[in-house]
């Protein structure tokens, strides 16, 4: 199949959504930006054999694919509007390509974003390549450059499975079917905080989604505002399957460095904690305080009471 019967037989008939006026099949696609807002947008390139296995199942890649980059609109307060697709492929594959675009559909639907344009081209190594573009009100976005000095620092929920679950997808680790599901999920399903960051977008200073790991992540928050963090190991939030699959020092190794875990983690004033609170109970968002930004220039980790180093393999206590 050639790459024209190719994007008509999987992507063109899914380009009409709301400020489409040119979708997939002209030299540009031409979009209408929802009055009175700014747009937001991102892109992330997924490589077989480096952000996941070549040989997955594709309906999972693209769910993959998509939900990281939604993540990414979710993280500044975006609300999805349109995204663009470029793919690489080794062949022209028609049964791998139906499970790639029932996946990608799948997520597009759920989230509301509609599939505008891309390119496809053939090479030795499997990429996808998806740029995300989101609405803004103005003056809205969470940025990472506005954390105060004693900020509350909160995650949007557990934190360790992304790494819990790349050592079980590879084998690492043995695990009955319910648990392998439970991590497969994590890997591939992971989910945009979309809804919860439009209320957040009121009351937090600053905010990302944790792709690189806690400490890396949160690092890059207090770069940008000029700030540091302590974290309190003892408050991070871990998964009952993770718990149960290793002992505390590795999950807390896992939540602290393991990547892929795309939980929001955002900063607030102690002042705003009651409206954090107030969204919690009503359900419109989950949230686990796990430390305070300082007026340092690094992120410090506690661990009952005690301040602690991170190694490779685990932690030490400063004596
Ligand atoms: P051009 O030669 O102008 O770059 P292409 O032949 O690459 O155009 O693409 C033709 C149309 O198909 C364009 O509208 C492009 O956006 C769309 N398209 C190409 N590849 C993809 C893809 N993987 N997903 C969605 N749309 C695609
Ligand atoms: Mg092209």
């Amino acid at each position: 199949m050639g790459e024209f019967e190719l994007i008509e037989q999987f992507f063109k008939a899914h380009s009409l959504g709301a400020g489409v006026l040119c979708g997939i099949g002209d030299d540009c696609a031409v979009l209408q930006v929802p009055e009175g807002k700014q747009l937001a947008v991102s892109m992330d390139t997924l490589l077989a054999d480096v952000h996941f296995p070549a040989n997955a199942d594709p309906e999972l890649i693209a769910e993959r694919a998509l939900r990281t980059n939604l993540s990414d609109l979710a993280a500044m307060a975006a609300e999805p509007l349109w995204f663009t697709l470029g793919l690489t492929l080794p062949s022209s594959d028609d049964h791998w390509l139906a499970g790639f675009a029932r996946g990608l559909f799948k997520v597009a639907d759920q989230y509301n974003i509609t599939l505008v344009g891309g390119d496809t081209t053939r090479g030795d190594q499997l990429t996808i390549t998806i740029q995300v573009h989101g609405a803004l009100e103005p003056g809205s976005a969470l940025t990472r450059s506005e954390a105060s000095v004693g900020d509350l620092v909160c995650v949007s929920g557990p934190l360790g499975d992304g790494a819990a679950a790349l050592a079980v997808l590879q084998g690492q680790l043995k695990v009955g079917a319910s648990a392998f599901n439970y991590f497969s999920d994590r890997f591939y399903k992971p989910e945009p905080k979309l809804a919860q960051a439009q209320f957040l977008s009121a009351i937090a200073n600053s905010c990302l989604d944790i792709s690189d790991g806690l400490m890396a992540d949160l690092n890059h928050i207090c770069q940008a505002s000029g700030v540091g963090a302590r974290v309190d190991i003892d408050q991070l939030p871990l998964s009952e399957p993770m718990l149960k699959l290793v002992d505390e020092p590795k999950a807390h190794l896992w939540a602290l460095t393991g990547g892929d875990d795309y939980q929001l983690c955002f900063t607030l004033s102690k002042t705003h904690l009651g409206r954090l609170q107030e969204q919690a109970e009503k359900g419109h968002l989950e949230y686990t305080v796990i430390g305070e930004i300082t007026d340092g220039r690094e992120v410090e980790c506690f661990h009952n009471g005690r301040k602690i180093q991170l190694t490779r393999t685990g932690y030490n206590h400063f004596s």
